[in-house]
């Protein structure tokens, strides 16, 4: 399994860490192993001083694809939530800074948190979700799915060009903007749709 991320997909949240909105897709990876089992904490690493959040919707591939074109795309996944990219912000800058891949800043153990799918049949338009991350009871990020620059179908388009898709991977679709970071004993909770989808403590 891999999860395929987008970055920069929400302008606002492009223009709040001061880069361009992109003209392609920017695409990253997570390994299977970045996945936040559930029910676990989040466990702040011992590399980075400044762990953000960023609330996202996730999609579930549920066939296997290659070269798939937009206007078919909505029949290689069965399933939405949200889930959380969690980003070593201070060390994605340094590897930035130098040009070099960010993968150690945003594809660690842990960094990957998944909601509890919902089958995507639930919802009438799946370009117009709602979606909230709060912590400590505070609402901290508000996006919907209208905003992304890539819609999902779009993204699948794109992303089966360079690498074939396969049941059980996932789609992380960028992030609005209101990032920021977190700390030991928060509480992260992730809504679709008014629905909760996961609760999450921080260690
Ligand atoms: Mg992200």
């Amino acid at each position: 399994m891999k999860i395929i991320c987008i970055g920069r997909n929400y302008a606002a949240h492009a223009r709040e860490l001061g880069n361009e909105v992109p003209e392609e897709p920017v695409i990253f990876m997570k390994p299977e192993t970045a996945v936040v089992l559930h029910r676990q904490p989040f466990f702040i690493p011992d590399f980075t001083q400044d762990v953000h959040y960023e609330a996202e919707v996730v999609v579930r591939i549920n066939r296997l694809g290659k070269h798939i074109e937009e206007r078919f795309a909505h029949k290689y996944y069965d399933a939405v939530t949200l889930g959380i990219d969690f980003t070593a912000r201070d060390l994605q800058a340094k590897l930035k800074a130098k040009g070099l891949p960010w993968e150690r800043a945003k594809a660690f153990d842990g960094s990957a948190v998944v909601g509890t799918f919902l089958p995507k049949d639930k919802f009438a338009e799946l370009n117009n979700l709602n979606f909230e991350l709060h912590k400590n009871g505070n609402l901290v990020q508000k996006g919907n799915t209208s905003n992304m620059l890539n819609s999902i179908d779009q993204i699948i388009a794109f992303a089966s060009q360079y690498f074939t898709l396969k049941i059980g991977d996932l789609i992380f679709t960028g992030t609005p903007e209101g990032v920021g970071k977190v700390e030991a004993n928060d509480a992260l909770i992730g809504y679709l749709e008014s629905q909760k989808v996961f609760e999450l403590s921080v260690k």
